[in-house]
């Protein structure tokens, strides 16, 4: 038998998943302070499908890689959307590349939304903060298929008026004919005319029928627990509550375990999970 030795330049290196795709970033714009998003495309050709709550690893050259939801419409598979929140050096500087600039992006990884579960039923999207930017895609989705639902219904809170994500898109949601979209901050500013309170606070009077509503539910992780509990206690069915988690990831492909959480391991099994399957996990403080 003869080895060949493969020629490091031709060969094709093996799929393990781990190897970032080349990216540029096409457009970004800036949306919150300290947030921003980014349209990116596939420089290889190959436009990156997604289901509506999977996420992308990004990887910025000579800084690191982190886990990011996707926020652009699934039937628009040619640009690679994104919304990220400078909060730590890989997000900092995700948030500060100019137009043109090459990444690394390894994906779509995770499970997503269920929305098929939504069919003949109410949808209610529950969304905290820069929750609504992986739950948006819920809402592409659910708006194209409007005829296949009873209804739409948004209902969002962040902490003041100048932190409200898509305030435009909101805004233009809200007119359609028969999606409602309820508004809450934490705390108003002179200007707001709006509503004062937490979004849980929000979620009961919005539900039209809770025995046939499905929720997706995403934001910090004491919103959505106390949001998960009202809806069950409300009446929707605890199979119907979809949760999105997030923790530290580092594989993002299951191999590592950095982002177990309890049997779970985020990345692989989530991070879109129904609420009973995380129900208990979720009232240990900081697990
Ligand atoms: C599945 C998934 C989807 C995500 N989607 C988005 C998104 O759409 N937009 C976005 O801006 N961020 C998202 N995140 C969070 C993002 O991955 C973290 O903000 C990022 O890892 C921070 O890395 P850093 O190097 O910038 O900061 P670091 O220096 O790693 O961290 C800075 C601070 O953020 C905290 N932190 C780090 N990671 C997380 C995390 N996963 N959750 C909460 N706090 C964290 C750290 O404890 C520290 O206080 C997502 C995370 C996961 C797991």
């Amino acid at each position: 038998m003869t080895l060949i030795a493969a020629d490091p330049a031709t060969a094709a290196a093996p799929d393990t998943g781990m190897l970032p795709r080349p990216f540029e970033v096409r457009a970004r714009r800036r949306e919150l302070a300290d947030c921003v998003t980014l349209e990116m495309a596939a420089l290889d050709g190959r436009p990156l499908g997604f289901a509506p709550g999977q996420f992308t690893m990004l990887y910025v050259h000579g800084v690191g890689e982190i886990a990011i939801s996707i926020s652009g419409n699934p039937a628009e598979a040619d640009t690679l959307v994104q919304t990220i929140r400078a909060v730590g050096a890989v997000s900092r500087a995700l948030c500060e590349l100019p137009e043109g600039q090459r990444l690394g992006v390894r994906g779509p990884l995770g499970k997503a939304w269920p929305v098929e579960r939504a069919l003949g039923k109410h949808l209610m999207v529950v969304a905290g903060g820069l929750g609504l930017a992986p739950t948006r895609p819920v809402i592409y989705w659910a708006l194209a298929n409007r005829d296949r639902l009873k209804s739409l219904d948004i209902v969002y809170g962040t902490r003041s008026p100048d932190q409200i994500l898509y305030p435009q898109q909101l805004l233009g949601w809200s007119s359609a004919e028969g999606l409602r979209v309820g508004i809450t901050v934490d705390r108003a500013s002179e200007d707001w005319t709006g509503r004062v309170g937490v979004v849980t606070d929000l979620v009961p009077s919005m539900l039209r029928d809770p025995a046939e509503t499905v929720a997706m539910v995403c934001g910090p992780e004491i919103m959505m627990r106390f949001a998960a509990q009202g809806l069950a206690a409300a009446g929707v069915p605890q199979d119907d509550i979809h949760l999105s988690l997030e923790r530290n990831m580092k594989c993002g492909i299951g191999w590592c375990g950095h982002c177990q959480l309890g049997p779970h391991l985020i990345c692989r099994d989530g991070p879109v999970f129904p609420y009973p399957a995380v129900r208990d996990l979720m009232t240990v403080w900081e697990l």
